[in-house]
């Protein structure tokens, strides 16, 4: 069984302070460890607040990217070397605002991946079509090649301890939701591209998120698609309220 993981997003939102307060306020009310994954993707300033806030609590602290080097001549990049020695357990990649505003590409987001791995930090791989896209009938071609560039090299072990977020780029922030059916159909599609990548028993291990407009008004029917094990949620995780409704769907 897939253990369900929900990760707010919060982009480039909070300070230290408000990190602080918001950890101070979901920490005690988050649901256990074995029943849900409760994620903050906090900006890189906010890190170690995050954590040092957060010990003692089951509220797992993840980065919003990591650069594909360790050290060295790369101003203003984010080591996962230094992601793991502060505790960061994932880190998010090639999400679509910086595949666009960065210019982001596969391979850099590939090369990121196993860089995480190197330091024992997860990868959350963020992949989704444009409106354009969905319109031409591309979405689950275009999504496989995201899915396969970002993979390429790496174990089915590793593999199985990675989350992969399908997030269509017109439902972020637009308040627009895929419809349940809409987002099953593509996790299930991601779902069959590693198994056809790899193996069953890898794609089965796999976890994959829904991201774009996920709501405490719509998380209960997007979670309870087969193939959604999970939400990046932007927006609805910047208040301890909605954040801890999210990650208390189940109640
Ligand atoms: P949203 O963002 O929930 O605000 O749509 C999701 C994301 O971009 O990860």
């Amino acid at each position: 069984m897939r253990k369900p993981i929900i990760a707010g997003n919060w982009k480039m939102n909070m300070n230290p302070t408000e990190t602080r307060e918001f950890v101070n306020a979901v920490k005690n009310e988050l649901p256990g460890s074995n029943d849900v994954e409760a994620v903050i993707a906090a900006p890189a300033l906010d890190l170690t607040t995050l954590i040092d806030t957060a010990k003692d609590s089951v509220l797992v602290p993840a980065a919003q990217d990591a650069s594909e080097f360790d050290s060295g001549a790369y101003t203003g990049q984010i080591s996962p070397k230094v992601l793991s020695e502060i505790g960061a357990k994932y880190a998010i990649i090639g999400h679509s605002e910086r595949r666009e505003y960065q210019h982001e590409t596969d391979a850099q987001i590939n090369a990121k991946a196993k860089a995480l791995f190197n330091n024992n930090v997860l990868p959350i791989i963020c992949v989704g079509e444009t409106l354009e896209q969905r319109e031409a009938g591309e979405t689950e071609d275009f999504v496989a090649t995201q899915v396969e560039g970002a993979l390429n090299g790496l174990t089915a072990d590793q593999v199985k301890v990675a989350v992969i977020a399908y997030e269509p780029i017109w439902a972020i922030g637009t308040g627009k939701t895929a419809s349940s059916e809409q987002a099953q159909a593509v996790c299930a599609h991601i779902r069959a591209t590693v198994a056809k990548l790899y193996d069953q028993d890898t794609a089965d291990a796999l976890r994959i998120q829904y991201g774009g407009s996920m709501k405490p008004n719509n998380v209960k029917e997007l979670m309870a698609q087969p193939d959604i094990d999970g939400g990046l949620v932007g927006g609805a995780s910047l208040k301890p309220d909605s954040f801890l409704e999210l990650v208390h769907y189940k109640d």
